[in-house]
């Protein structure tokens, strides 16, 4: 049970890791995953993104603390708990965020992380399937692609956003993101490619990659001051592994800061009130935890059985769509529900788009977990920069307990404000004939017109669109968790490499760039010396 590197967590970040690290076979790779294979079809079939939220075979629903900015509500925090992680369970839209936040984050004390000198590493990474120019890789394992079957919702959608004034574009990952179209998507053939599909899967026979499921770490051991030892638990029985060169953390952003304060790496008074002995007292662990806070405006479409939904014909339509996905991978159940979508300012004086729109072929209500008769569509209002910080803390030492997760949504009065100013333009684009001529937005947001009314709807519906990021952030300074390397301040041999080391959220989604990061550590670790 000794290796080269002990990866924790199977997900984006530690399944390009354990790829690109075993591409070597001088060093010997271990791959740590608390979840089950991904063996199951939700994962697989695209339209499968709709059951995961019900069902928690591989997923793991966690929620926030009561949050006083949503009225006291908790949040829902689910994450995937497989091997390829949350990008075996998220909404496959492929962006990388806009060139400023990576030059937003040198400024911040992250020396090497320019646009310029991440590019590349998002190039390395991506097999584009359409694109070809300079923005696009064409040799990397990810696959992205068009959708196969968009929507005929979506094509009206874009033509909406278009009537409301935003221009077309064929690519948010150009060079503008600006603008109104459908996504491109982490797929291949009509399947979801998750991290593990890209990196993982393809490797599977190689000798010096030691892949493990169902083992979740509770926490580091040191030997003389050096990040040597995993200790994990698979099906009840103790397990202790060990690292010749590095331990890496990868297990997300709510997971790798608990496992460093279950390490005892942490804010000292908080792991001395656990009773945790304190190691290294690095008070940002858990700190500066954001999200993109997100609402959702619902239409009805009623007989419009394009769109995703309960009826009699809706149901014959989806029997026989996984016919058709079964036999030939095509169809409607190819589609990602996040279709299209937009970026644009709340405001016209804003310096970058800081509004983002999934338009979304079905009506979704409570993240998909409640169901509605009949059909419709749904538009993700998100904001890209929040200025609201949160943390996460343990809620014990028990490692299968959940960790106190507070986002702090909506708490900064100019994160209400912009998401205000969103939504109105959201409201917008749904009103275009392109769209009413089908559908009628439900009364509860469509009837909020002053601001004291759009700001309570938005504390009753305000919730994640599931990118919380931060909370081992990079920098210098006294609340960062790692260096520009990604190495843990003041623990030789420890690395965290995934979302959590995000400085400040990326305007976009955010498993590209979690991808980025990964490529990025792999090749300077592979450069480095024993
Ligand atoms: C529902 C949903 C929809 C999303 N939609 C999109 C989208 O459309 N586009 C996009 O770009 N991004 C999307 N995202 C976000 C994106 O997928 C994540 O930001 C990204 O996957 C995070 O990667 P990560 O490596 O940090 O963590 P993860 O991919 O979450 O991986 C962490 C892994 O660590 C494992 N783990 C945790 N604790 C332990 C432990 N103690 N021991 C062992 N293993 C452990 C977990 O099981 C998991 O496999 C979505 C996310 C979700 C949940």
């Amino acid at each position: 049970m000794e290796f080269d590197f002990v990866i924790v967590g199977g997900g984006s970040a530690g399944c390009v890791l354990a790829g690109r690290l075993s591409e070597d076979p001088a060093l010997q790779v271990a791959l740590l995953e608390a979840g089950p294979p991904d063996t199951s079809a939700l994962i697989h079939c695209p339209a499968g993104i709709a059951l995961m939220a019900r069902t928690d075979t591989v997923t793991q629903s966690l929620s926030t603390v009561p949050q006083p900015g949503l009225l006291g509500r908790r949040g829902f925090q689910p994450r995937g708990r497989t091997l390829g992680g949350s990008s075996s369970t998220n909404a496959m839209a492929y962006i990388r965020g806009q060139a400023a936040d990576y030059d937003t984050w040198v400024q911040m004390g992250c020396p090497g992380w320019s646009w310029d000198e991440v590019l590349p590493s998002f190039l390395k990474a991506e097999h584009n399937e359409r694109i070809h120019n300079a923005w696009h890789g064409q040799n990397g394992p990810l696959n992205v692609t068009d959708l196969q079957s968009p929507n005929v919702f979506s094509q009206r959608f874009v033509e909406a956003g278009v009537q409301a004034g935003l221009v077309h574009t064929t690519d948010f990952n150009g060079p503008t993101q600006e603008g109104v179209g459908l996504y491109q998507v982490t797929q291949r053939g009509g399947e979801r490619f998750s991290a593990a599909k890209a990196y993982l899967t393809p490797h599977l026979g190689r000798p010096n990659l030691h892949v493990m499921t169902g083992v979740t770490v509770d926490r580091m051991g040191l030997v003389d001051g050096v990040a040597r030892q995993v200790h994990a638990w698979r099906d009840g029985q103790a397990l202790t592994l060990s690292a010749r060169r590095e331990i890496i953390l990868s297990a997300g952003a709510f997971q790798s800061p608990a496992i460093l304060m279950r390490s005892g790496i942490g804010p000292a008074a908080h792991l001395q009130s656990l009773g945790i002995g304190v190691l290294r007292d690095l008070p940002g662990v858990g700190e500066n935890l954001h999200d993109h806070p997100d609402a959702v405006l619902v239409a009805d479409a009623p007989g419009h059985t394009d769109l995703i939904g309960l009826s009699p014909r809706g149901v014959w339509h989806t029997l026989q769509a996984l016919w058709a996905w079964r036999q030939h991978r095509k169809g409607r159940l190819t589609t990602n529900f996040a279709e299209a979508g937009a970026f644009y300012k709340s405001r016209p004086d804003a310096a970058q788009p800081d509004i983002q729109l999934h338009f979304v072929v079905a009506k979704l209500v409570d993240h998909g977990r409640q169901l509605t008769l009949g059909h419709g569509y749904s538009l993700h209002v998100c904001l890209l920069q929040p200025d609201s910080r949160g943390r996460v803390q343990l809620a014990d030492r028990d490692p299968h307990s959940a960790p106190l997760i507070d986002p702090q949504f909506l708490s900064d009065p100019r994160d209400v404000q912009r998401l205000r100013d969103g939504v109105r333009q959201a409201q917008r684009i749904l009103a275009q004939p392109a769209l009413a001529a089908y559908g009628k937005e439900w009364a509860a947001s469509a009837d909020a017109r002053s601001d004291e009314q759009l700001e309570h709807w938005l504390r009753q519906n305000t919730d994640t669109v599931y990118h919380p990021v931060g909370t081992c952030r990079m920098g210098q300074d006294k609340m960062a968790v790692v260096d520009a390397k990604l190495r843990v301040h003041g623990v030789p041999g420890l690395r965290v490499v995934d979302a959590s080391v995000m400085p400040r959220i990326v305007s976009g989604n955010t498993n590209a760039p979690t991808i980025m990061i990964a490529e990025r550590a792999a090749d300077w670790i592979r450069g480095s010396r024993p």
